[in-house]
């Protein structure tokens, strides 16, 4: 990402032709709906009378997704297609889709028409008039499995409108609308594109919420199960860890540390008390090693825990190692 915020600087020689806007959509198997979707988005975007291009990635589809995106780009100009080499997942086909796009504003939407291309001016819209940072849809009459995902999905909300302190209605959808900055320092791994709001909050970003439609999924199913939930709370933890370790690391290891003391003195009250009011002999209890080694290894289990996912993000940002391989970027031609 850091290239695409060096290609922007003004110096560029080619400044004037970047697009004002990017719409980055990552595509995993997608064929059918592909051709609905560019139309769909050349539809809301050309009256919007401003620059704008398709970042259309294709996360190693099995299907015929980046052929439909070659035929595509022969005959669209907006359209930028990126072919990753294999499947990386949708937070590595998002960050590809940031890093080869040079908008000033980038949106980000599904490639399978749940989310409606016509919303984007709404959110775009909403991010100039209140001159916010990011712009994140909120579904309304949302067109999923009750049980499967909505369920999951409004308790994953308030946990993690509760643990990150955005109080954002709809975290899982994909539909947003970000100034570049917000994007382009930001190094994304696991299922942490859900969590852009949070983590650009964490950075100072304004934030805002605009309702939007969302349908039913008409071709293909959903590429995904219920190990999500999985992945999306342990990236919560690792979230919440940041934002706690990043900036008072006591109130973490502080809090775990003051709990243990106090089960610890609460027991050894309880044996003291033993031998003062029943004169029993509490020297040789197992008792008391159980609970003081228990919770020894519990708090430090805990905090080495923390620590190694601390160092798993370091160890991300350091190595600078892509999450994603791009097999070839074909530009859209005049048609
Ligand atoms: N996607 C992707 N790589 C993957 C899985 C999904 O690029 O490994 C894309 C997919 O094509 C779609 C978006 O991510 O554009 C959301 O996926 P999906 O519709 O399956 O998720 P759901 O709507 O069920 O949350
Ligand atoms: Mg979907």
């Amino acid at each position: 990402m850091a290239r695409a915020a060096l290609a922007h600087s003004s110096d560029h020689p080619a400044a004037e032709r970047f697009p004002e806007l990017s719409v980055v959509v990552p595509l995993y198997n997608e064929e059918e709906s592909l051709p609905h979707l560019v139309e769909k988005l050349l539809a809301a975007l050309r009256p919007l009378g401003r620059s704008f291009e398709l970042v259309l990635v294709d996360d190693g589809s099995k299907d015929g997704t980046a052929a439909v995106l070659r035929d595509l780009a022969a005959r669209v100009p907006e359209l930028v297609a990126v072919l990753l080499r294999r499947n990386y997942g949708q937070t590595a086909a998002m960050a590809a889709g940031f890093d080869a796009s040079s908008g000033g504003v980038i949106v980000t939407l599904d490639g399978d028409l749940q989310n409606d291309p016509a919303d984007i001016p709404m959110l775009l819209a909403r991010l100039e008039q209140d001159d916010l940072d990011l712009v994140s849809g909120w579904r309304q009459q949302r067109q999923d499995g009750a049980l499967d995902r909505l369920l999951p999905s409004l308790l994953a909300n308030r946990l993690i409108a509760r643990v990150t302190g955005v109080r954002l209605h709809d975290y899982g959808c994909s539909l947003k609308a970000y100034r570049r900055e917000v994007v382009s320092d930001m190094n994304l791994y696991g299922e942490l594109h859900r969590f852009l709001p949070a983590l650009a909050f964490i950075e100072g970003a304004r934030i805002g919420e605009v309702r939007v439609s969302h349908q039913a999924r008409r071709y293909g199913r959903s590429n995904y199960g219920i190990d999500r939930t999985f992945r999306v709370l342990m990236d919560l933890l690792t979230v919440w860890f940041m934002k706690r370790f990043l900036t008072r690391p006591m109130h973490v290891f502080g809090f775990a540390g003051l709990l243990a003391l106090l089960v610890g003195l609460a027991i050894a009250a309880w044996l003291v008390g033993e031998k003062l009011l029943v004169g029993a002999d509490i020297g040789n209890r197992p008792l008391l090693l159980m609970a003081v080694l228990a919770i020894l290894s519990g708090v430090q289990l805990f905090s080495f825990g923390l620590l190694a996912e601390l160092q798993m993000r370091t160890y991300h940002e350091s190595q600078g190692r892509p999450i994603y391989r791009v097999r070839a970027i074909v530009r859209g031609e005049p048609g």
